[in-house]
């Protein structure tokens, strides 16, 4: 036996040394979960400025808002739920999501008679895990199709031209909700991979924003928001991993930007989707193995991007709970010949919760990465133009603006993951994705986490959380296999 071979056979949960790289939700919860199991060192390599990953809630306006996560989605069957369900941190959303006006671009607002039938249809016709999708080879946008024209033939007649209107905005909408630049490339049946938790689907987090969860695993009890709780002296920020050397049977070589080198006995890496398949090649030494290099192609994340604006007083009149943008075919046109051709892909804007004074709109896809190139004021007087050409009453300028660039920044290259027939024709999946590198003894070296990599639950908080903690768990389970065969 090498010398290697035998030094690493002599560790212990004391002396193995585990270093995560990112500190999202499930870095966090891997590292928490390794400390409780008895490990000791534990590092987190985290690129940002700040721990949280795609949960980072700011202050803003009259508390925070999220720029990436915000809502924990269900009950049953959910860890973020399941941990804090006691703890009277969450409460329902209004239900601004379903009650929202839809306008269309010459300012009428569809009389609620229309909108009503249009939106019940649509949200139906989202197979949740109906068989009759389990052996249909199209995209999840032809499958909405069909079925939402197969059920408004049943109604009472409905213009044309609104119901066409109306699909339209509903498939920016339902893309968001699958992060992807529009329903023809997710897969119909690749959608039934992802689980709905039963319960409310929209958990808000009060006036905390989602970073409450995060202070919750890591134990936080000091009331400074920079309190890590138990990862203290654990979390190493603006350490950005350049290459992760994983050759050999020895120890693993982590080399960070500023060309800092640190060594580990195991890597959990937890980078993002649109990380990894922008730097794979070069961040892995050797390169990864092809079922893994074909689940990182074959996996899909798009960008959806958030606009806030806060108001001297609430903007929209009181009945109105957030709005829909239904362009006419003949605006349309002539907004895709100028240079405001991005507003297409902004579908809506919403109140927040516990945030009277501000409105939260949602742009998908190629215009999203658009629109995160423009300067900020440009973005600002395209979304005031869209409120003029939109909304039956004037809006002022807000005192205050900001939108999200998930996809500019080279930490994260997008926004979450969904299933597309890519996927299906690559036969890949989160398996290939979480499936570790062993070496030849069966010891875990190189191992992934992340929310791509969860089969049920990809695109969420409680999917990143499960993989921190499924990660832990296999390095639990191999070290006290360990300790009982000495
Ligand atoms: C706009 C938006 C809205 C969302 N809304 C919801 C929601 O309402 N509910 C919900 O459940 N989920 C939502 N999500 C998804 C949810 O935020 C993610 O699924 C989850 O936070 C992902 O956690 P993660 O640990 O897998 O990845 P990340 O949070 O991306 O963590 C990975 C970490 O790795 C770091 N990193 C990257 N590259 C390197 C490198 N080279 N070296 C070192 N560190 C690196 C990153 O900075 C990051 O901190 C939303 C996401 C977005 C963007």
């Amino acid at each position: 036996m090498s010398a290697a071979s035998l030094r690493l056979l002599s560790k212990t949960k004391q002396t193995a040394r585990i270093i995560i790289v990112g500190a999202g939700s499930a870095g966090i919860a891997a590292a928490t979960r390794l400390l409780e199991q008895g490990f000791r060192n534990v590092l987190l390599l985290e690129a940002e400025d700040r721990i949280g990953g795609r949960i980072h809630t700011i202050p803003f306006a009259d508390n925070v808002v999220d720029l990436g996560a915000q809502w924990c989605h269900g009950e049953q069957g959910n860890v973020v739920y399941q941990r804090v369900k006691d703890q009277n941190m969450l409460e329902a959303t209004e239900p601004h999501y379903d009650n929202f006006k839809c306008v269309r671009s010459n300012g009428e607002v569809l009389p609620e008679a229309i909108a009503e039938p249009l939106k019940t249809i649509a949200f139906n016709s989202i197979p949740e895990r109906q068989t009759d999708l389990g052996s249909y080879d199209g995209s999840l946008g032809d499958y909405l199709d069909m079925k939402y024209w197969k059920e408004l033939a049943k109604l009472p007649p409905i213009d044309r031209t609104i119901a066409e209107e109306f699909l339209e905005v509903f498939h920016k909408f339902e893309a968001s909700v699958e992060a992807a630049d529009h329903l023809y490339e997710v897969s119909g049946r690749g959608h039934l991979e992802y689980w709905l938790c039963e319960g409310e689907l929209l958990l808000n987090w009060r006036q905390k924003g989602y970073k409450q969860f995060l202070r919750v695993l890591m134990k936080a009890q000091d009331a400074q928001p920079e309190d890590l709780g138990v990862l203290k002296g654990h979390v190493l920020l603006n350490k950005r991993i350049a290459e992760i050397n994983w050759e050999g049977a020895d120890e693993l070589k982590i080399r960070c930007w500023n060309g800092e080198i640190h060594t580990a006995d195991h890597v959990i890496c937890t980078v993002s989707l649109g990380v990894l398949k922008e730097q794979h090649r070069n961040l892995f030494v050797p390169n990864l193995p092809a079922a893994k290099v074909r689940a990182i192609d074959g996996l899909k994340l798009g960008t959806v991007d958030k606009f806030f604006l806060e108001f001297t007083a609430p903007p929209l009149p009181e009945d109105w709970p957030g709005f829909n943008c239904l362009w006419l075919k003949k605006d349309l046109d002539e907004l895709r010949g100028s240079e405001l051709f991005w507003l297409e892909s902004v579908f809506g804007f919403y109140p927040v919760s516990h945030q009277p004074r501000i409105l939260q709109g949602w742009i998908i896809g190629a215009h999203a990465r658009h629109m995160e190139t423009l300067t900020e004021e440009t973005v600002l007087q395209g979304l005031l133009w869209l409120f003029r050409k939109f909304l039956p009453f004037d809006v002022a300028p807000p005192q205050r603006f900001l939108r999200t660039q998930w996809h500019a920044n080279p930490n994260f290259r997008g926004s979450y993951t969904f299933r597309s027939t890519y996927t299906d024709e690559l036969r890949t999946g989160a398996w290939d994705l979480e499936a570790p590198l062993m070496d030849v003894g069966g010891r875990p070296r190189l191992q992934f986490a992340g929310e791509s990599s969860h089969k049920h639950y990809y695109s969420t908080v409680h999917g990143a959380v499960e993989t921190g903690w499924r990660e832990a768990e296999r390095l639990n389970v191999y070290y006290k296999a360990r300790t009982a065969q000495l």
